[in-house]
């Protein structure tokens, strides 16, 4: 499982985070959710050993995460904007991510996110959806153990997110990974998550399952406005 407990974290003048306890079972597809600012890719990055806290700890697996090489960590993250190195070939960017390099791995999981026959493809030749797709390649092919999610579905047209929601959502299941979702849609909460979080002036202001969200008729806004109820 994936425990953060007592996280704090101050950019200057700012508390961005104070004090944030979040216990996540390994299995779960975790939510997070809170209005622009409230913190939430801090948290992930944090998550992602690319930021420092100021205090708590983070703990996967009942390892504390800054005591395991990042090699060793088996944390992937995706983020709204695709991060592929543009000298390599599409499929060279999955094949280098693999863990036995391997090209036919790497193929299967470009026909996963529906690329296939674009391993030979450079970077510059696809879309902005097409290379976030290929990161989700690059991401999975890593085999993590853990996904953290920044609203990596915000770039793609409605047809190809909802496909790929339910492809992160099956392969969760499959592979038996845990993944924390940073996302501001409604829906996605209900597609994909077990639980979410919702985030506010840097507490966690409640947890509870989306079937709540759906008990209401309100848009996702209104949604942060009743977070207390859940
Ligand atoms: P959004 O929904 O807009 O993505 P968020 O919840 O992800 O928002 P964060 O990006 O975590 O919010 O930022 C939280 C707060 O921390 C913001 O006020 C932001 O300005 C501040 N912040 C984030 N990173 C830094 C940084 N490197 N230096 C200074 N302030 C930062
Ligand atoms: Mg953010």
């Amino acid at each position: 499982s994936l425990v953060l407990s007592g996280i704090r974290k101050r950019f200057k003048d700012r508390d961005v985070l104070r004090g944030i306890d979040l216990a996540i079972p390994n299995g779960e597809i975790h939510a997070l959710v809170g209005v622009s600012g409230s913190g939430k890719s801090t948290l992930l990055r944090i998550v992602a050993g690319l930021e420092t806290l100021d205090a708590g700890t983070v703990t996967w697996e009942e390892m504390p995460l800054d005591g395991v090489p990042p090699h060793l960590r088996r944390v992937t993250m995706l983020s709204q904007s695709p991060l592929l190195f543009p000298h390599l070939t599409v499929g060279e960017n999955v094949t280098l991510a693999t863990p036995n390099r391997s090209r036919e791995e790497a193929e299967a999981w470009l026909a996963r996110v529906k690329l296939p026959g674009r391993y030979d493809a450079e970077i510059h030749e696809l879309s902005g959806g097409e290379q976030q797709r290929a990161s989700f390649a690059r991401a999975l092919a890593a085999a993590p153990r853990l996904i953290l999610l920044d609203e990596p579905f915000t770039n793609l047209d409605p047809g190809l997110k909802s496909e790929l929601q339910r492809l992160i959502r099956d392969l969760v299941r499959e592979l038996e990974l845990t993944a924390l979702l940073v996302t501001h849609d409604r829906e996605e909460a209900m597609l994909v998550a077990d639980r979410v979080t919702l985030l506010e002036t840097g507490h966690v202001r409640a947890t509870g399952t989306p079937g709540r969200l759906s008990e209401t008729e309100s848009t996702f806004g209104d949604f942060v406005e009743l977070g207390g109820a859940l």
